[in-house]
């Protein structure tokens, strides 16, 4: 039950209403490992670094059994770098800035020791770079799951189109479904989006919880309703990170399972949020999990009887 997870570890600026935080750990694949480790082991780690990234993140990620094999470390280089702003309703933010650093000149390979492994996440990342690990690997993994955002519509379009045949699922925000398509009406842009390749479609869409499409098949998640929302960063990798790693634990890829998969992902995104970066991350356990997963099977539990 393999997972290999791609994607940016960074430093992150954050703006919120409630507070700000000027260099703190961030990056897709960071806030997906942290997620995913809770339910798979080993998780096998692609990414890059400078020298200026933590060794005691490193050894924190080491200690919940994610393989750092795959991430190269350039001594004479920064990590990459993300700062954005959050709006009032902190649904919505505006990126400041992003600084490639490492990125720039990033060649992914996959280390031996991570071949053969049945799951893959392409965290958000340079598409180009998603493709290069797509095409590094000898054998199909049972499932490759892709994320994107804006930045990456707006510089690289082609070539994220062109990843997008390769691969089984994608994961967006409503935004972003809206932006890849041209269409307002997420039933249409689904249904664009699994014509441009994946079968499989999550848009995410914040507080009001996730929609999962697979042909003519509609599942939505809730959100759960938090008191505080303090920091949304990572969410959507948090997300992908619990779902992710739902589907390596079970090794079933059943619409069925990834139903329960999305409230794994939304369960853990609801910790995420709740303090600045990956802070929260690392402070809960399987307990916390089970009752938050508790907590959503309340939430929508219900019976009704059509006569
Ligand atoms: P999320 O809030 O789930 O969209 O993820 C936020 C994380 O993505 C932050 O920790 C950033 O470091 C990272 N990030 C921001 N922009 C990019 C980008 N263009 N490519 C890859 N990772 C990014």
């Amino acid at each position: 039950m393999s997972l290999i997870t791609v994607g940016t570890m960074a430093f992150d600026a954050i703006e919120t209403p409630f507070g700000k935080a000027d260099k703190i750990i961030g990056g897709s694949a960071t806030y997906v490992a942290y997620a995913a480790s809770n339910f798979v082991k080993p998780v096998q780690q692609i990414s890059i670094v400078g020298n200026d990234f933590p060794k005691e993140e490193m050894e924190e990620l080491r200690s919940r059994g994610v393989h750092l094999d795959g991430v190269e470390v350039v001594p004479d280089k920064k990590s990459f770098f993300w700062s954005g702003r959050y709006h009032e309703d902190m649904n919505s933010r505006d990126t400041l800035v992003t600084d490639l650093n490492v990125l720039a000149d990033f060649d992914p390979k996959v280390p031996d020791s991570f071949q053969g492994a049945e799951f893959l996440m392409l965290g958000n990342l340079m598409p180009k770079l998603q493709l290069n690990v797509i095409q590094e690997l000898k054998q199909r993994p049972k499932l490759i799951v892709m994320d994107t955002m804006n930045f990456w519509m707006e510089t690289a379009m082609n070539d994220l189109k062109i990843v997008l045949r390769y691969v089984d699922m994608l994961m967006v925000n409503d935004a972003e479904a809206r932006q890849l398509t041209s269409e307002y009406s997420l039933v249409k842009a689904a249904r664009a989006i699994m014509q441009m390749g994946p079968k499989y479609l999550i848009i995410k869409k914040g507080e009001h919880g996730a929609l999962l499409f697979h042909g003519d098949d509609v599942f939505y998640a809730p959100a759960l309703p938090l008191e505080d929302v303090f920091d949304p960063t990572g969410a959507g990798d948090t997300f992908a990170g619990g779902f992710m790693g739902h589907l390596a634990k079970t090794k079933d890829i059943s619409f069925e399972n990834m139903k329960t998969a999305i409230i794994v992902g939304s369960a853990m995104a609801s910790f995420c949020v709740e303090k600045f970066g990956p802070t929260r991350l690392k402070e809960i356990n399987k307990d916390d999990i089970d009752n938050r997963v508790q907590q959503f099977k309340d939430l929508v539990n219900f019976e009704i009887e059509l006569v």
